[in-house]
């Protein structure tokens, strides 16, 4: 079944188009990979998803319900179904960790905190920081702040999450304990759209990898087919200079 699909999207940054023709599927509880040159358009892809910029023509689908982003409580709902992460994690300084994952749900949704706490612990478990609830965010690793914003993230219930660079701010040694998290999460079933340079994770765990170059979709295939055999002249000179 399609979870997340996405017709014919074009989305512009005043007169400069950055997203033409953008087409994507991305199936229940599998996980699409966007690579591709810097600037090519994959976060603003996600920020059109998001509904942090309306796109221009085209259709973003949700379990086949069309989104209209003109329409104030589609955007809403759809904050609710997409949950993202971005390479900054911007927790909360002055909240531990606990209420920097209960925060949204409490305060957003109104949702007992007493019910929310308890989810937000099992979420921080998950996650590997059921030890760190009382912490705060300078007292954690980087790649710790980060999984706390996968929890924040998961906190909200969704069914489709964004991953947007989540370790590309980390130091080397810190990116295999959030990819476990993300492989973790794959494992449960979780509906993943992930822009990501970590090519070897990419290839391991991603069942659809698009690759994107100047706000088009040049190739999308089985891992198999984008690093090992690509189509598309784009798509091969991409893939040789970054294996
Ligand atoms: P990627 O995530 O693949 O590196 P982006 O989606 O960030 O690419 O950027 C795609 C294009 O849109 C680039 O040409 C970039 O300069 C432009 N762009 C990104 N954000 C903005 C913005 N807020 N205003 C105007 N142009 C932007
Ligand atoms: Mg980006």
């Amino acid at each position: 079944m399609r979870h997340l699909d996405i017709v014919d999207l074009r989305a512009d940054y005043g007169s400069h188009t950055v997203l033409e023709r953008i087409n994507l599927e991305v199936g229940k509880g599998e996980i699409v990979s966007l690579i591709g040159p810097s600037g090519s358009g994959k976060s603003t892809l996600l920020r059109v998803i998001l509904g942090l910029l309306p796109p221009i023509a085209g259709e973003v689908r949700i379990g086949g319900q069309t989104i209209d982003y003109r329409n104030k409580r589609d955007v809403k709902a759809i904050r609710s179904r997409v949950a993202v992460v971005f390479q900054q994690y911007n927790l909360f300084q002055n909240m531990d960790v606990l209420r920097n994952v209960t925060i949204a749900p409490v305060k957003v949704k109104g949702r007992p905190r007493a019910e929310v706490e308890e989810e937000a612990k099992l979420l921080l478990t998950r996650v590997g920081l059921g030890d760190k609830l009382k912490s705060y965010p300078d007292q954690l690793s980087g790649g710790q702040q980060q999984r706390v914003a996968i929890a924040r993230a998961l906190a909200l219930k969704p069914e489709i999450l964004l991953l947007d660079e989540v370790t590309s701010a980390l130091d080397p040694e810190l990116v295999n304990e959030v990819l476990d998290t993300i492989r973790d999460l794959a494992t449960e079933g979780m509906t993943m759209l992930i822009v990501s340079h970590e090519m070897a994770f990419v290839r391991e765990v991603s069942s659809k990898v698009v690759f994107m170059a100047a706000g088009h979709v040049v190739e999308t295939g089985p891992p198999k087919q984008i690093f090992d055999n690509p189509q598309m002249a784009r798509t091969q000179d991409f893939v040789g200079k970054i294996l």
